[in-house]
């Protein structure tokens, strides 16, 4: 049966009140979950408003994802699907490489989390490396980093550079962003003895498309609904997208600095885009 329709019969079946209401209560420890299996599993979601082609899904997945042993994918629905890898390293790859692209619209993979259901699962957030461009020099030290990826998301890894010393044309770190937030274009920073403000460039590695006009992520200009976006005059554009995944000869791994505030942080986005920096020589 399809997954759409499965849906559509247990809402229809959750609403009626002819059905019989016996419920089957399953004590906690009648359910067996295969551990090891689950262990190996991710479930993603394509963020996009109409259906993808899951054939040519299950066909392109492996590469796109870097797949070394094979995969098994499952749709659950809703552009939803369940992916069973037979490599712990595929795995990992694929729940912390991320963002991923399916025909550029972004693919989100998340752990399963035990009894819950895939279609009830939140699709909400990604870890993505941010590049801050027009950054002063002074700025690339690794406790300013720390203050204004803070101003972009939850901080997962800063990027040191080739030397270790955070030196290069760019800094990068990796957060984790909220994609139903608008994205941030900017830092505006205001240090002492500047007279003028800073502007810091963000631009985002392996970004799927999205709306130059609302500046959020999984819809196009044309079906925007956002009634404040200038749909005319994009405030957003490509420029946000990075030309390359680790721009300026930097590694994606091994060199960053480990720093996950994701794991029990408050998601906290600071939307006034203006950071003080105080104590700067
Ligand atoms: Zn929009």
């Amino acid at each position: 049966m399809d997954p759409e329709e499965i849906a559509r019969l247990v809402n229809e079946m959750k609403l009626s009140r002819s059905d019989p209401k016996e419920i089957v209560n399953l004590e906690e420890a009648e359910i067996r979950i295969e551990e090891e299996r689950l262990s190996r599993c991710l479930v993603a979601k394509v963020l996009l408003s109409k259906a993808i082609n899951r054939d040519a899904f299950r066909q392109q997945l492996p590469r796109i994802l870097q797949a070394e042993r094979r995969m098994n994918i499952e749709a659950t629905g809703d552009n939803t699907f369940v992916f069973e890898f037979y490599s712990i390293r595929d795995r990992n790859r694929a729940l912390n490489e991320g963002p991923w692209n399916f025909s550029r619209n972004l693919l989100i993979c998340k752990e399963p989390t035990g009894l819950n259901n895939p279609r009830s699962m939140l699709f909400e957030e990604i870890n993505i490396w941010v590049q801050l461009h027009n950054i002063p020099l002074a700025f690339l030290q690794k406790d300013l980093l720390m203050k204004l990826g803070r101003q972009i998301g939850q901080i997962v890894e800063l990027d040191r550079g080739e030397n270790g010393a955070f030196l290069g044309r760019f800094a990068r770190i990796r957060v984790r962003i909220n994609i139903t937030k608008q994205l941030r274009k900017c830092l505006r920073i205001s240090a002492m003895r500047d007279e003028e403000d800073t502007i810091i460039l963000l631009v985002y590695e392996r970004l799927p498309d999205f709306c130059y006009a609302c500046g959020r992520l999984g819809h196009s200009c044309r079906e925007c609904d956002d009634e404040d976006a200038d749909k005319v005059n994009h405030s957003f554009g490509v420029w946000m997208r990075a030309s390359s995944h680790a721009g300026g000869g930097r590694s994606n791994r091994g060199s960053g600095v480990k720093h996950d505030e994701t794991k029990n942080a408050v998601p906290t986005q600071d939307e006034s885009g203006q950071t003080k920096l105080t104590g700067l020589d």
